[in-house]
């Protein structure tokens, strides 16, 4: 609940800040337990930031995390240490997240340790099971980072975030750097663990076309702020807000011959530095107004369970919705 961050940008000669980034600013979402929510939007639009927020490894500047009914907020020490077992992330880049140093059994070996988790004698069978979950061969645990493609590599890593039976996982921009045919086997992984474990995830990306198949809920994010949160379905079928909207155009239209409206965003993402008054997007808007430039609209609940923060969503003509697509 109105979650904040800022950082300091720059100081002066005392080391005292003046000016800082506003990376997030006043976001509240609720999580359902299994679901998957996917945070989208921009480079530099507060979606990492917001995921690591959620699992405490950045102080919020303001504002309160809630999980399982507990106020985790300013939890410390061995409270805190607990808490990261029950929640875990996936990185963008699971080489340079990976130990090259250490075969695949230690590095899935080192959190059940890490939380006394495992007997040393059943850590071996573990490693095993963490690997057919991931669909990797027990063989694997002999080898080292290296020795794997960039999907096998993000499997490791998500079965690293496995081992230690989390309630969330926070996947970030987990198969962004993945080629297309392999992105989609990686989120076919995750979507199935996701069935399978009952597991809570927040799914960071930067395109809405990878989220659009693996979450039930996608919150779209800009410069800080949740300007839009629909059930996928929903989303792509009834955008809102004029963001999501020029997002949704950007997607090729898979069926040849269909044409759709577009669109066009001008100019580049402002700066988080002293970010535009008012509503946030108005210096790309083609709706904007003076009460947009002056006043930031409040969100708004627009049908059950969709809720979109832009002062004109009433009165912007109706968005082409995209055909629909087959499920790949
Ligand atoms: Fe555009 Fe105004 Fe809506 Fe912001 S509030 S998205 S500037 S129409
Ligand atoms: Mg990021």
């Amino acid at each position: 609940r109105g979650l904040t961050k800022h950082f300091t940008a720059s100081t002066n000669w005392f080391g005292r800040p003046i000016s800082h980034v506003s990376a997030v600013d006043d976001v509240s979402f609720d999580l359902k337990p299994g679901e998957t929510l996917s945070l989208v939007g921009e480079s530099g639009c507060g979606k990492s930031t917001t995921g690591r927020l959620l699992l405490r490894l950045i102080e919020p500047t303001a504002g309160t995390i809630r999980f399982d009914g507990r106020d985790i907020t300013t939890l410390t020490g061995t409270a805190l240490r607990d808490l990261r077992r029950e929640m875990q992330l996936v990185f963008q880049d699971p080489y340079a997240s990976l130990n090259p140093r250490m075969t695949v059994a230690a590095t899935l070996e080192e959190p059940l340790m890490l939380h006394g988790l495992v007997p040393p004698g059943k850590r071996k069978a573990r490693v095993e099971e963490l690997l057919n979950l991931v669909g990797l061969r027990a063989s694997h645990a002999r080898r080292y980072p290296h020795e794997f493609s960039g999907g096998q590599r993000q499997r490791i890593g998500i079965a690293r975030a496995l081992a230690v039976q989390p309630n969330l996982i926070v996947c970030d921009e987990a198969v962004s750097a993945l080629d297309v045919s392999v992105q989609a086997q990686v989120l076919n992984l995750l979507k199935d663990l996701q069935a399978r474990l009952g597991i809570t995830m927040v799914f960071i990306a930067h395109d809405l076309a990878v989220v659009r198949h693996i979450s039930q809920r996608i919150a779209v994010m800009y410069l800080g702020n949740i300007v839009e949160v629909a059930p996928a379905a929903e989303l792509f079928a009834r955008p809102q807000h004029p963001y999501t909207r020029a997002l949704l155009s950007a997607i090729p239209v898979p069926q040849p011959g269909a044409t759709r409206q577009r669109i066009i965003l001008t100019g580049d993402v402002p700066s988080p530095i002293n970010p535009p008054s008012g509503c946030r997007f108005h210096t790309r808007c083609p709706f904007a107004t003076d009460l947009c430039r002056q006043t930031k609209p409040a969100t708004e609940t627009t049908s059950e369970g969709h809720s979109v923060a832009c002062h004109h969503w009433r009165d912007l003509p109706a968005a082409a919705p995209l055909p629909a697509e087959s499920d790949s």
